[in-house]
């Protein structure tokens, strides 16, 4: 493995809680560092669900405020709990958008507490919906239902998290991986919910107050309804930081297997649950990867950020003549490796790089290197679109470079995981770097996350993956 200075991605920080999707940091290191320093080293198998206080029942929620409660209401501690949004700002809850921000609510009445569900009203007092209040977080209100009639208790939850489940297995998504993402947050109806299962193991990520508040209850359902060996939880993504939560990487409930894995189209990934990026594994590039395979036949392959050897084994299996693979994380490269091996492909057409990628195209580009099939995969350069400018600069440069390194008739295959950067743009991004490179490209592909991953119409924001497969012309 050939070592190269490592430079931090040019990844920036949030200022705002970010869509459900990738989440998190994706430097392993990182990762594991920032968790140590607040949390203390991995929780490995110990159950620590006992040292954090168990609310199975969080108050006034089993029920909520009867129907016929007063309309309007005083604005003092005392008055009946209940967010009222100013005039004219209910228009994206009419829309069923399930954020509510801090700017569009006139007062709060009551002392709820963070996590708790309130009716949420129009300036006239109408109801409009049930959200989960966090007054720590930019989003100061999260959608739950829009039922006036619903409760929000145990049993809603099992609702929505089984009609999760009836959705996957409708689309038979076991019958090509044991691992899938189940339950996939505001796009499930179950805001800041991220549930992904490898096999029997379960990783649940929660982003949000209203969701950690029924931590327990939510569980308890996956645990009644999956019965799986184990419940891992991976509350430990940046975004929590943001919502006023405390991290949080240990067992929930159950022991975690030394080894977990998941198989995809017959090829075997390891899966680091407790310091993996994300929830261990990048579950949304799943269709991607395999096509690929199809794309690979005798090529000479590049795949930059390639975490553990998603697209690199998939081109390896497809008959890549070979594959160079680059990633910042040493941990996430050995891991890949180790796929490698234990999938039995052939490690001669296969060459490992731990660098940023950044500097190693410019240096690809210099030694006169060319391919003739490249993948992009980067993180999440813009969380939200107030960071759409300087995320659009590297997707640009690395695209321009991935250009250059093309042989005539080669393929681009370009992914952004970033909420904040929209399908459309992404396109024009990747125009311009075209123009620039000099070359004239065609779109043969446009890509998405897999099927595990809906998108809720009302919700645009749960489109966070979109990919383009390029071939650049003769
Ligand atoms: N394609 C992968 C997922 C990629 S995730 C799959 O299918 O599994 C993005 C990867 O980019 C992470 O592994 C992270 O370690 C790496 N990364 C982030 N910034 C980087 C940089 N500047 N240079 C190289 N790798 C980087």
């Amino acid at each position: 493995m050939t070592s190269q200075k490592t430079k931090s991605p040019s990844t920036p920080a949030s200022s705002k809680p970010s869509p459900p999707g990738r989440g998190g940091d994706r430097s392993l290191s990182r990762e594991r560092e920032r968790l140590e320093e607040r949390v203390g080293p991995s929780q490995g198998n110990r159950d620590f669900r006992n040292r954090i206080k168990r609310d199975r029942n969080p108050p006034n929620e089993q029920k909520n405020i009867p129907r016929g409660a007063p309309q309007l209401l005083a604005g003092s501690a005392a008055a009946q709990p209940c967010i009222l949004l100013k005039a004219g700002r209910e228009k994206s809850l009419l829309r069923r958008h399930p954020w509510i921000f801090s700017g569009a609510i006139e007062r709060v009445d009551g002392a709820p507490v963070s996590g708790g569900t309130l009716p949420i009203r129009d300036d006239a007092g109408n109801f409009l919906a049930w959200g989960a209040y966090n007054p720590d977080s930019q989003i100061t209100a999260r959608v739950w239902s829009w039922r006036e009639e619903e409760n929000i208790d145990a049993e809603f939850f099992r609702g929505r998290i089984a009609n999760a489940l009836a959705a996957r297995s409708e689309l038979k998504l076991a019958d090509k991986s044991n691992g899938m993402r189940l339950v996939h947050a505001e796009s499930d109806g179950l805001p800041g919910l991220i549930v992904d299962r490898y096999g029997d193991v379960l990783v649940m990520q929660i982003g949000s107050a209203g969701a950690e508040r029924w931590r327990d209850t939510i569980a308890d359902i996956l645990q009644e309804l999956c019965k799986p060996v184990c419940i891992y939880e991976r509350s430990d993504s940046d975004s929590r930081g943001l919502e006023g939560l405390e991290l949080r990487n240990g067992v929930l409930c159950g022991t975690l297997p030394d080894y977990v894995e998941v198989i995809e189209n017959g090829l075997r990934f390891n899966v680091d649950v407790a310091a993996g990026q994300k929830t261990g594994f990048y579950l949304d590039q799943c269709d991607n990867r395999a096509l690929t395979e199809t794309l690979a036949r005798d090529k000479e392959v590049l795949n930059c950020f390639c975490y553990t050897g998603g697209f690199s084994l998939y081109a390896l299996r497809g008959g890549a003549k070979s594959v160079l693979s680059i990633d910042a994380s040493g941990d996430a490269l050995r891991i890949a490796a180790e796929n490698l091996a234990r999938n039995g492909l052939d490690e001669s057409r296969a060459e490992w790089l731990e660098a940023d990628v950044f500097q190693a195209l410019r240096t690809l580009r210099d030694q006169g290197r060319k391919f003739d099939l490249i993948i992009l995969d980067p993180p999440k350069f813009a969380p939200t679109a107030a960071f759409a400018e300087k995320a659009a600069r590297g997707y640009k440069d690395i695209n321009l470079l991935g250009f250059k390194l093309l042989r005539p008739g080669g393929l681009l295959c370009t992914y952004s995981c970033s909420g904040g950067i929209s399908e459309d743009l992404f396109q024009k991004i990747i125009a311009g770097a075209a123009l620039d490179a000099g070359v004239d490209a065609q779109i043969i592909h446009h890509l998405h996350a897999s099927a595990d991953h809906p998108v809720l119409l009302s919700f645009p924001e749960g489109a966070y993956l979109k990919g383009l497969v390029l071939r650049v012309g003769l």
